[in-house]
């Protein structure tokens, strides 16, 4: 993988580009994605932006969402854009797996591929470009160095200053994680001199649920997590039925995870959830408590240190019993 600044000069020539993030894209993936098409866009590119699966309604406000192409819903029109493109940027993922049913499609697509992400391990050899760096807060963060750092600083409007504060804000849990930093506050500064209404996007995220979600999030604390004072952990376990019962969409689920991290002396919580498809594993931890190495070891998952996910093809309860054997193995930097 070539470092990312070799095509800053070649962003002068209009291409065919893509740009793809991981599926059910979160608000760093989609506010990442969005930011660069509307800097690609205004350097006179044709870009289209595909999602490998669909994403939450509470997205729907950002600016060039309803252009996102989503994979699953249109994969030969999807697949035709993929072999036309020159290049494809690929967002807030680092292996070609958490594209879904897009694996295959990226990794043959003849098109270039561009990497910028801040997960651990990243498969370099699939780029051709890229950069990867796990102390970024966010990839939207880094999305806006590569335009300030290509020389476009001055195309920062405010449809991609929105797009970019979202997904900071969402990866740094508001600013409160290690990975706020000055630069993302002086970043964040740049973009409030921009006419950044924060006030809104933290609205548009976080106030803009329907009422099913907030009671299911009542009865999933109130009857679904099992608390391990001895392990300082906890574990949330949701049913396919409970998802039935709520109407439960895509995003819904989100931030659920961090609820458990709330109790006091807790340093891992845990969300498992028997999706329709296979169960998805979300861990989170304070301290120096590593769930990228957990969720990579016991869920062929991954992620960052404090934050990861994972999956299981097992039934709930077999996953359920995984996870308690894993945290008893784990009992030593637990306690
Ligand atoms: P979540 O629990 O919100 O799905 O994921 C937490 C963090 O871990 C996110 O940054 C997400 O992108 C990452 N993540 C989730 N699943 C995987 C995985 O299977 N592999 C890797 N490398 N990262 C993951
Ligand atoms: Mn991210």
């Amino acid at each position: 993988m070539k470092p990312i600044q070799e095509i800053f000069p070649l962003l002068q020539q209009p291409r065919k580009v893509v740009i793809t993030m991981h599926q059910k894209p979160d608000a760093d993936a989609m506010g990442s994605a969005l930011g660069l098409y509307h800097l690609l866009k205004l350097l006179g590119h044709e870009v289209t932006v595909i999602s490998p699966t669909n994403w939450a309604e509470w997205l729907k406000w950002m600016k060039g969402s309803e252009l996102v192409m989503d994979y699953e819903f249109n994969s030969s029109k999807a697949n035709a854009v993929l072999q036309e493109a020159t290049w494809i940027f690929c967002l807030d993922f680092n292996a070609l797996f958490r594209t879904r049913h897009m694996e295959q499609p990226l990794a043959k697509a003849p098109a270039e591929r561009i990497l910028i992400d801040h997960h651990q391990h990243p498969q370099t050899a699939c780029f051709a470009y890229g950069i990867s760096d796990t102390n970024k807060s966010s990839t939207c963060e880094m999305v806006y160095d590569f335009i300030v750092e290509s020389g476009h600083g001055d195309k920062i409007n405010l449809a991609i200053a929105e797009c970019l504060y979202a997904g900071v804000m969402a990866d740094t849990g508001s600013f409160r994680f290690s990975s706020a930093t000055a630069s993302v506050h002086r970043m964040v500064a740049d973009l409030k001199d921009r006419n950044l209404d924060h006030t809104r996007i933290h609205e548009e995220l976080y106030d803009n649920f329907l009422e099913n979600r907030l009671r299911f999030i009542g009865y999933a604390l109130q009857s679904r997590m099992d608390v391990y004072y001895e392990y300082n952990t906890a574990l949330i376990s949701i049913p396919w039925k409970d998802l039935v019962r709520f109407q439960i969409k895509t995003g819904d689920t989100e931030g659920l995870v961090n609820y458990p991290l709330s109790i006091q002396g807790i340093k891992l919580a845990a969300l498992i959830i028997d999706r329709d498809e296979e169960i998805k594993c979300s861990f989170r931890s304070k301290g120096n408590f590593d769930v990228n190495t957990f969720a990579r070891t016991y869920f062929e998952g991954g992620g960052h240190f404090n934050a990861a996910g994972g999956r299981s093809s097992d039934s709930l309860e077999q996953t359920v019993q995984r996870f308690i054997k894993a945290m008893k193995e784990n009992a030593s930097q637990l306690q």
